[in-house]
């Protein structure tokens, strides 16, 4: 392992993986796998007020506003299971929440140590998105990529599987025009910095998921699991 911790930011549009990834990252480095999306879902389920709020922007695939958001991060960061680093999915969102995390960072006396950009294609990522199904357990599957054994049902837990709502097909586009307005230009803010490193998410999520862990072992980085 290098240093003390690592901080990994996974940036792409929606569907482009970065969920996935994050996943098997998280688990194999042994590092919290920090999900905006998964927190503001948890927090809808159980009917909170900062559920109530995010869901007016999430069902119209908007952005949550930043002010919502990065208090968000700045306290999930702050906890004891962050001492080693953790990999961040879906935050930062903007260019705003981007200079946010840094001044948090800051004051923790840490930094990040690389953006990892999934690179998918538009017209996969709407495919991809709209055959999405997910299971409560945090299984996810695909019409056509990777099928449940049973149609509807989750190999794991047995639970029925579910759509999400913003997976729906008019609200897709509305999180695709929200990722190129708001999202994709701190492709370059990260690129400025030095920080940001291109992986193809085109190949199957094992194949990426090689990818990552070929830049993070020639980075110095080595799996602690
Ligand atoms: P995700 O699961 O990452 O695709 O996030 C689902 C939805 O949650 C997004 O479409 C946004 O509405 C909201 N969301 C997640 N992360 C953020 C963020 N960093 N800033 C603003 N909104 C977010």
């Amino acid at each position: 392992m290098k240093g003390e911790s690592m901080i990994l930011i996974l940036l792409g549009a929606p569907g482009s993986g970065k969920g996935t990834q994050a996943g098997v990252i998280s688990e194999r480095y042994g590092i919290p796998h920090i999900s905006t999306g998964d927190i503001f879902r948890k927090n809808i389920k159980e009917g909170t007020q900062l559920g109530r709020k995010a869901k007016e922007y999430i069902d119209k695939g908007l952005l949550v506003p930043d002010e919502v958001t990065n208090g968000i991060v700045e306290s999930r960061i702050l906890e004891n299971d962050c001492g080693e680093g953790f990999i961040l999915d879906g935050y930062p969102r903007t260019t705003d929440q981007a200079q946010v995390l840094e001044t948090y960072l800051g004051k923790m006396g840490k930094s990040i140590d690389a953006v990892l950009n999934i690179d998918v294609p538009d017209e996969q990522v709407v495919e991809r998105l709209s055959g999405r199904f997910m299971c409560r357990c945090g299984e996810t599957y695909h019409t056509a990529y990777k099928k449940p054994e049973v149609e509807g049902i989750c190999n794991k837990c047995g639970k029925e599987l579910y759509q999400r709502d913003d997976d729906k097909p008019e609200t897709v586009i509305e999180r695709l025009r929200e990722y190129y307005r708001k999202t994709a230009p701190i492709i370059d803010y990260y690129n400025g910095k030095g920080l940001l490193v291109r992986i193809d998410g085109t190949p199957m999520p094992d194949k990426v998921t090689e990818l990552i862990e070929k830049f993070l072992e020639e980075s110095g980085y080595g799996t602690r699991r």
